[in-house]
């Protein structure tokens, strides 16, 4: 396998951001303090939502928003199979029950339909992922959890940015929670983010992130700050650091750009590929705004030559790619749970077996969606 010359995604930091990073570490406080709660206020405000509580990943925000509805055994969680694994690890974490709905083939999206089947009187709440950055279908998704009384967390990840029929993700749900991990369209090298219009569940996020403590106990460090604490639940440790912080706020203000550069190398692939014949390309609501945290094509079933040697003979010409998603049902602990089989999730599997993710971030030139798209054609149309 060659150099990597084209990246599957790179994370853009410019010298702002690194000197902001530099004057926390002068400044003496590197965890939790001033820089976190400035996020907080400014990622409420970039996206409407009332309540933003910052956390060390997505992963953590979903956990705890589940922890704090009190979600547990003997409750079921509906969510998507054709998601990253954290979106369903933590409804096992908290000792619920995952039940997937299948997918529409059109945007690889939670398919409302297959929702509103899979919900039973044991169901508490719905996780909708906006796969790939187009949001799903979330005036269908909120008028059955209406109706049934469950809640909604839409777990955003991909989709920080994106609107939804002209309302910023972050408003729609009971909760939606972001991930800033390293490769996501803003960074804090780790981190995430649960954004809420519901005071109560803020509040009870904030005591399960770090330990279980009173509020207060969170500025026991301020001068005239008392040592004297309380343990009022058995917490976690989920804080996101000020050094994150410090990163994620100068992230949070080129947001708009990074995304509108994303959209570029979209509109270029989409240019590039259009009469490509052995690919289908990623479909998309002109009602929404679409984060493109990723490009997914995918190879046609008549395609002489399959996914896995497309994704091999592109890392030979050094194109790296990635796969979104491997199906959960697929994976070990999730057979280990015996609800599933192959089979069960048509759509998320045929999705799946065709999938490429094709390199996507923001400092992606022209010239590299150009050769990118060259390398597919050539790949596609094997001569002799
Ligand atoms: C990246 C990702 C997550 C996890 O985010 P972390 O911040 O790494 O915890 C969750 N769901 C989806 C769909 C993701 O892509």
């Amino acid at each position: 396998m060659g150099e990597i010359r084209i990246p599957f995604a790179k994370p853009s930091i410019d010298e702002d951001e690194i000197a902001a990073v530099v004057e926390t570490l002068r400044s003496g406080w590197l965890t939790t303090a001033s820089n976190a709660k400035a996020l907080e206020q400014e990622l409420a405000a970039y996206c409407g939502a009332k309540y933003v509580n910052v956390l060390n990943s997505c992963t953590a925000a979903m956990h705890l928003c589940l922890a704090a509805w009190d979600i547990g055994p003997g409750d079921e969680v509906i969510t998507t199979p054709y998601t990253f694994s954290a979106t369903a690890n933590v409804i096992v974490h908290t000792g619920a029950t995952p039940v997937f709905a299948d997918i529409r083939e059109w945007d690889a999206n939670i398919d409302p339909e297959m929702v509103e089947r899979a919900v039973t009187p044991r169901t508490k709440a719905i996780i909708p992922v906006h796969f790939a950055g187009e949001p799903c279908q979330m005036d269908a998704i909120m008028e059955i959890a209406r109706r049934h009384n469950l809640k909604v967390l839409e777990d955003a990840a991909h989709a920080v940015g994106s609107l939804y029929r002209g309302r910023p993700i972050g408003t729609i749900g009971d909760a939606t929670a972001f991930s800033f991990y390293a490769n996501k369209n803003m960074t804090t090298g780790e981190g995430g983010a649960l954004a809420t219009d519901d005071e109560a569940l803020s509040d009870r996020v904030r005591m399960l992130t770090l330990h279980g403590m009173t509020r207060d106990a969170w500025n026991r460090y301020d001068a005239g700050g008392s040592w004297r604490y309380d343990i009022q639940e058995f917490g976690f440790k989920d804080n996101l650091t000020d050094l994150a912080a410090a990163l994620g706020r100068g992230q949070l203000r080129r947001l708009d750009a990074m995304n509108e550069a994303r959209t570029r190398a979209a509109q270029r692939y989409f240019a590039n590929l259009a009469d490509e014949e052995h690919l289908v390309l990623p479909r998309f609501s002109e009602e929404n705004r679409q984060a493109w945290h990723l490009f997914v094509v995918r190879v046609k079933d008549s395609s002489p030559v399959p996914r896995d040697d497309v994704i091999r003979q592109l890392a030979e010409r050094g194109i790296q790619t990635s796969v979104h998603f491997i199906p959960l049902h697929y994976f070990t602990a999730y057979q280990r749970l015996g609800h599933w089989q192959k089979g069960d999730f048509p759509v998320a599997e045929k999705v799946f077996e065709g999938a490429i993710s094709l390199p996507m971030y923001q400092d992606l030139s022209d010239t590299d969606v150009d050769d990118v798209c060259a390398a597919l054609r050539e790949i596609l149309h094997p001569t002799g």
